[in-house]
Formats: structure tokens, C-alpha cells, sequence
């Protein structure tokens, strides 16, 4: 078994996933980089020094067929990062607006794909001495924000999808957390802020943040030396769930 720390990150072709590879990579963490689309990820793989694996978080023998390509040249993981995301877009995701398949895609990406890619993984994470999982939410997701009149969060539209997957999210963090603190895995969610990456241009706003300062709070769970579990962060500490 290699000494090296090994890290996947999903989505990591581009934008904050990407970032957060690169970070990875800097530490000196051999990362296999996930893209689904098999050209951007050996792109983005080459820009880094890191290996690619095609992995699309919402079919499952992809992410199955990545677990074993994993197995194969390291058997086992040290980091995983659930970064893989979308939006859904504004159109069938606000309040009479609501459209099912558009809620159920954007569901199926960002809990539903962290479960299948989690779910793989698992055996080989439970074969490194430190494994951590760090799941890439949003400050959205966050109901004591959402809910707090003095955030601006709370005075943000009523788009159903994408900020309601990411408070299921949070609680997913926690149920793994709980039940994978025994082995000695790490589960914790983070909020990259607001990142100028594909993402928000989509949804037509530009967000200050670059995606390196985005992933810098990934990169910090993934290789500092303490271990918190069940948490909720940002650059500036604890996040309300
Ligand atoms: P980008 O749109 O730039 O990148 C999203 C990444 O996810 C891309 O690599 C994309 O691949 C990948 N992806 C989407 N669907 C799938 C799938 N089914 N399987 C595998 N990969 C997939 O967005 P960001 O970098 O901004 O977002 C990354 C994460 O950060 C997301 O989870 C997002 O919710 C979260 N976030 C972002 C914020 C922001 O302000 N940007 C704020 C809060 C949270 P492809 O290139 O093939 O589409």
C-alpha cells in the first residue's frame, strides 16, 4: 500500500472541486480526480499531477466501476470529498413553480449521489488509519442562517430544490458521522461561500469569492491535524446547522 495520503474528489474537473484537488495535490495527497465526463477529467488531472477516474455521482455503475479502479491502484482511500453538484437552475424549483423532476434531479446529484458515491467507497475507506469524508454543502443548507433575519440568507427567495437537498445533506453528514465515528472516519460538511465558479454564472450572479478561497476550508479538514467529526464549517468556524 502506497504512503502517500490518498484523496477522490467528484466534480473536480472544475470550479471548487477542482480547486480543492489542486489544494489536495500542493499537500503533497496523490488525488484521483472524478469528472464525469472523461476528456475534462484527464485535462484537469494533467493540470495537477493527479490520476483520472470517470465518475458520474447519479449512475451507479460508474461510481461502482471507480471504486474498483480505486482498489485496483492504491486499496484504499483517505479522503473522499463529495463535491459533485448542481443548482437545477431557477426554472421549476420556487414556490408555485415547483416542478417534481426538476426537484428529483437535483436531489439525485446532491444527496442521492453523496449516498451512492459514499456507499462505494466505504470499504476502502475503512481501510486507511485516517479516513475522512468531507461533503461539500452550502451556507443554504443552513436552516439557522435560512431562518436568522439578520443573515441575508433569510431574505433570499423561496427556491425549493437545491438549498433543501443541502439541509438533507447536513443531516446525512451527521447520520455517517455517528455511525462511522467508530471505525475512526470523519464526516463533516462544509460551506464554501459565495464562488464566482460555472455555477453561479448559470444562475446569472457574480459571486465574490474565487474557487481556491472556496476549497480552502475542504483542503484544511482533509489534512489538518485535528480531527473534528459532525461538523458544520466555513473559513470562519462552525456554521448552524
Ligand atoms: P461548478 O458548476 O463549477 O462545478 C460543479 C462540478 O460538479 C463540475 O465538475 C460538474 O461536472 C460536477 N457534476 C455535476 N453533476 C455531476 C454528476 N452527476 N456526476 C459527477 N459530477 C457532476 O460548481 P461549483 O464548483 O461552484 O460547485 C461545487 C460544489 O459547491 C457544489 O456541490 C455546489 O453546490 C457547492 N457550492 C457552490 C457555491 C458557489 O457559490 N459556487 C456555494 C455553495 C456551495 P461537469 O463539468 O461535467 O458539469
Amino acid at each position: 500500500m502506497s504512503e502517500q495520503r490518498i484523496a477522490l474528489v467528484t466534480g473536480a474537473n472544475k470550479g471548487i472541486g477542482f480547486a480543492a484537488a489542486e489544494g489536495l495535490a500542493r499537500h503533497g495527497t496523490t488525488v484521483v480526480v472524478a469528472a464525469r465526463a472523461h476528456d475534462k477529467g484527464k485535462i484537469a488531472a494533467e493540470r495537477i499531477g493527479g490520476r483520472p477516474v470517470v465518475l458520474d455521482v447519479t449512475d451507479a455503475a460508474s461510481v461502482r466501476a471507480a471504486a474498483r479502479t480505486v482498489e485496483e491502484w492504491y486499496g484504499r482511500l483517505d479522503v473522499l470529498v463529495n463535491n459533485a453538484g448542481i443548482s437545477g437552475g431557477r426554472a421549476g424549483q420556487g414556490v408555485g413553480d415547483a416542478a417534481e423532476d426538476v426537484l428529483r434531479q437535483v436531489f439525485e446529484t446532491n444527496l442521492f449521489g453523496v449516498v451512492r458515491v459514499t456507499e462505494a467507497f466505504l470499504p476502502l475507506l475503512r481501510r486507511s488509519a485516517d479516513a475522512r469524508i468531507v461533503n461539500v454543502s452550502s451556507g443554504t443548507g443552513s436552516l439557522g442562517w435560512m431562518t436568522d433575519p439578520a443573515h441575508y440568507f433569510a431574505r433570499m427567495p423561496g427556491v425549493l430544490g437545491y438549498p433543501v437537498s443541502k439541509t438533507a445533506l447536513n443531516m446525512l453528514t451527521v447520520q455517517y458521522a455517528k455511525s462511522l465515528g467508530p471505525d475512526g472516519i470523519t464526516v463533516n460538511a462544509i460551506a464554501p461561500g459565495p464562488c464566482g465558479t460555472d455555477f453561479a454564472t448559470a444562475l446569472g450572479m457574480e459571486l465574490p469569492r474565487t474557487a481556491a478561497e472556496g476549497a480552502a476550508i475542504i483542503v484544511k479538514l482533509a489534512t489538518q491535524a485535528e480531527r473534528p467529526t459532525a461538523g458544520f464549517h466555513d473559513d470562519n468556524g462552525p456554521v448552524p446547522w
